[in-house]
């Protein structure tokens, strides 16, 4: 069993540091929240007041935190300076691809194997360790990382070298951010041409429009019982978290050129919603933003 530092305990990082306890596993926390920190430790875990003092003797580095600032700040200030040599570091935080490359490098330097592995499946999916875990990183470093990401999910995919992870994780989630938005919008056409949601619902999930912003997490109350429409748009994933990974594909595809024109819009749909009060709702709640209330 391995000893495991473990930094950022909040919606996901909370019960992904469970699974690993439950696996057997040692692990050391670290969150600058107090609350944060009292419910790992509640579960098992070891309480650090510091990262230094977390990573010390740590075999793994495992990080779940908010955005790239907090992970340079993490691994440029704490991490690498003081970490046990030889010791595997994960972050499994949605950043920007070059935040991601930065630190792989700096880590590198420093002579440690270091993996980008954001992930996909949100809380539920983190809870129940089904997460599919997009990795960026050397081979070597993924045969070191795979083993444990295993415990916290279900599908692991080496998507290539460092910051790679990052990558197929900004593309999946402009996909959702625009799919979500489809669905919301023909759940409003359907509405005002006198169709019942549960009917189209019937319709749509068994034809071409199927997709999973429909299946797993329709907008609208009704269809599909667990979606957030049914507890008043409660998260689930937050219109700021949506509106952060828009922002990401778009800063992504101003470096490289691509031509997202439908992913800009979306961007800039979610920013209205953020901006309308509705942050902290789940980002399905988007739906409301389009029938106009
Ligand atoms: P969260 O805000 O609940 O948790 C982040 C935690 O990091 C907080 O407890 C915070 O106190 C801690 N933190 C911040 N800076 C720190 C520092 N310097 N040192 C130690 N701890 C620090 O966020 P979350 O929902 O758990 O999301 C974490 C990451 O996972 C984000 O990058 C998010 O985009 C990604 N993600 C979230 C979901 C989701 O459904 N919530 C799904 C997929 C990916």
């Amino acid at each position: 069993m391995a000893k495991i530092a473990f930094i950022g305990l909040g919606n996901m990082g909370g019960p992904m540091a469970a699974n690993l306890l439950k696996a057997q596993h040692q692990v050391v926390a670290f969150d600058l929240s107090d609350a944060a920190l009292s419910a790992a430790v509640e579960k098992g875990a070891t309480r650090a007041a510091s990262i230094a003092e977390a990573v010390k003797n740590a075999d793994v580095v495992i990080s779940m935190l908010p955005a790239g600032k907090h992970v340079r700040d993490v691994y440029e200030n704490s991490v690498i300076a003081n970490a046990a040599k030889g010791a595997l570091l994960i972050d499994c935080s949605t950043i920007d691809v070059e935040s991601a490359r930065a630190v792989a490098s700096a880590a590198a330097k420093a002579g440690f194997d270091m993996v980008d592995a954001p992930v996909s499946g949100g809380v539920g999916g983190a809870t129940a360790s089904t997460l599919t875990f997009m990795v960026g990183g050397t081979d070597a470093a993924f045969a070191r990382a795979k083993p444990f990401l295993q415990q916290m999910g279900k599908n692991i995919v080496l998507a290539g070298g460092a910051g790679n992870g990052q990558a197929a994780k900004v593309c999946n989630n402009m996909i959702l951010g625009i799919s979500m938005l489809a669905v919301s919008e023909a759940f409003m056409l359907g509405k005002r041409l006198g169709l019942d949601a549960q009917k189209l619902f019937d319709v749509v999930s068994t034809s071409s429009g199927s997709c999973w912003s429909l299946v797993n997490y329709c907008p609208v109350p009704g269809p599909v019982p667990t979606s957030p429409a049914n507890r008043d748009y409660q998260p689930g994933f937050t219109a700021a978290m949506m509106l952060k990974d828009m922002m990401l594909s778009q800063d992504a595809a101003r470096a490289t050129g691509a031509s997202t024109p439908l992913g800009a819009e979306a961007a800039q749909l979610y920013n209205m919603l953020v901006n309308r009060g509705d942050a902290a709702l789940d980002f399905s709640s988007i739906v409301r933003m389009i029938d106009g209330k």
